[in-house]
């Protein structure tokens, strides 16, 4: 089997999008096969761990009222609200102790799907030298698109780790079609 961590480098980080309870079969907005995506992406987990290198993890950390709850007119129902289970990480989920949370969605203003949005993130990987993502996580065709486009207009090399991404909708394909266009590497 093909795989790409023994290019695993100093200057990289893992960027883990929203994988969290209420994004997996059972929760508020499930993804279909949102918890699929676990197994291989804690087998990336290791490999960064094993290379030094830092992992991050977003989240989506909404109060309420939220602007993308349908309560408020926004696209979806309400999910991963502060606090609660649903907001939580999936608990198989090996994210290690010194991880780094990335926490968006909080504004009152307007949703925060990538984890780039007014979160000083390009700053802070900037500042520790870190010049190219292994992305993955939930949902594709939102959330790590937004982020996978962020990072690339911030200058960031990025690699899609498709294995380790499920869309909610049916623009999946399409989606890694518009990241293929910003220049993104996308893995099997
Ligand atoms: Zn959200």
């Amino acid at each position: 089997m093909r795989s790409s961590k023994g290019a695993l480098k100093a200057g990289d980080a893992l960027l883990i999008v929203d994988v969290q309870n209420d994004f997996c079969p059972g929760g508020a907005l499930p993804i279909r096969e949102g918890d699929a995506i676990i197994a291989p992406l804690n087998a990336w987990i290791a490999a960064a761990e094993a290379a030094g290198l830092p992992i991050y993890a977003s989240r989506d950390w909404h109060p309420t009222p939220h602007p993308s709850f349908h309560t408020h007119d926004g696209p979806w129902p309400p999910h991963c609200i502060q606090d609660t289970a649903g907001a939580a990480f999936h608990p198989h989920l090996r994210l290690p102790a010194d991880a780094i949370v990335v926490t968006k969605g909080t504004r009152f203003d307007e949703d925060q799907n990538s984890a780039f949005h007014h979160t000083g993130l390009a700053t802070h990987l900037r500042r520790h030298g870190i010049h190219r993502l292994w992305l993955a996580g939930l949902a594709l065709d939102v959330c790590v698109l937004a982020t996978a486009l962020d990072a690339r207009r911030e200058g960031f090399a990025v690699h899609l780790l498709s294995e380790c991404s499920r869309p909610v909708t049916p623009e999946g394909a399409e989606a890694i079609e518009q990241m293929r266009r910003a220049g993104v590497v996308v893995e099997d």
